[in-house]
């Protein structure tokens, strides 16, 4: 067993929130301070189990559907984004909706509306049943097919080999799109590139920061829910980086004492959609066990910030001038 004096901790940045959930977590927020509760939120706003916990006990009432909305009530679409069929069955019901989708995925929307509207087939790189790609899919569903894997890239069947193009979902590991996008082309020549990344800053920061720290840890352990996809990814790089052994955990008490047979070195990280007080758990749950040092390997500094849905500010507008009136 290493001694104390051997026991350190490498905690990645960056890690944790990300603009796109920064700002859908506020304007839940937001909504409540204006509205009052309840304020409906189509799916799990962002996959965080504590954020969808912390938000429930404001006021917040979580729904799977549209439908579950009481007629002419206010609802959130969620950071993930909606297809068009959601935003109307809102609209036939008159709620209030107010959208919450990352800018990151609405542009990767407007990518598939308009390679659509040019009659090319999509080949959406992501996951089958991931909220995001039913929404982006759903913008083009007739031009779109999903490939879940680089061993789906060998299988799938369009009907213009040379009228190809792909897209991404936001939160993939790097490498394995990378991967998939090879494969694709080897069977697809022609295929075309999306016009930028649709892996976000975020997803392809977190995955670099825990690259760095991976080769010279004995186990990582990843904060975030097990439906967040980019943080299931974290674990994948992390095993694939070097790293001893990697788990994903909700919170500190999932931490299992088994993990620490024989390790000196703990790498921490976090998914985009995780609060840092769950990360401040974590490392305190490691001080009790003698890892004290904590070390930041830092790969990139953030300051994107996204401005709030233009429903809530709208509403903050008016309710300043009704102040000032
Ligand atoms: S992970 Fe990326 S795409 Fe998703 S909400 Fe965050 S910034 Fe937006």
């Amino acid at each position: 067993m290493p001694s104390t004096a051997e026991k350190k901790v490498l905690l990645a940045a960056p890690r944790g929130y990300c603009a796109g959930v920064d700002r859908a977590v506020i304007a839940v927020e937001k909504a409540l301070e204006l509205h009052g509760a309840p304020i409906y939120v189509r799916k799990e706003i962002v996959h965080n189990k504590y954020v969808v916990e912390t938000l429930s006990e404001r006021g917040a009432i979580f729904v799977e559907e549209t439908d579950e909305v009481p007629e002419g009530a206010r609802v959130v679409f969620s950071a993930h984004g909606v297809s068009p069929a959601v935003r109307e069955s809102a609209d036939s019901r008159n709620l209030l909706t107010i959208d919450a989708t990352c800018p990151l995925v609405t542009k990767v929307h407007k990518e598939a509306v308009r390679f659509a509207k040019s009659n090319q087939t999509i080949l959406l790189i992501g996951h089958t049943g991931h909220e995001e790609v039913e929404g982006t899919a759903g913008e083009a569903p007739e031009h779109t097919i999903v490939v879940n894997s680089p061993e789906d890239a060998d299988l799938i069947e369009v009907p213009d080999p040379d009228n190809v193009v792909w897209l991404s979902q936001t939160t993939l590991s790097v490498d394995e799109t990378m991967e998939t996008v090879r494969r694709l082309r080897e069977r697809f020549p022609n295929l075309q590139d999306p016009p930028s990344d649709d892996i976000c800053y975020a997803t392809q920061n977190r995955q670099v920061a825990v690259k760095k720290i991976a080769p010279q840890a004995d186990l990582v352990i990843v904060v975030g829910s097990a439906n967040s996809s980019n943080s299931v990814r974290l674990v994948e790089v992390a095993l694939q980086s070097g790293a001893g052994a990697s788990h994903r955990i909700d919170r500190a008490t999932e931490i299992d004492p088994a993990w620490f047979d024989g390790v000196a070195t703990v790498g921490v990280t976090s998914g985009a959609s995780v609060p840092e007080i769950l990360v401040r758990d974590v490392l305190d749950a490691l001080a009790t066990r003698g890892y004290e040092t904590v070390e930041e390997v830092r790969t990139a500094t953030e300051d994107l910030m996204f401005s709030l849905p233009r429903e809530i500010r709208a509403d903050l507008k008016a309710k300043e001038a009704a102040t000032r009136a």
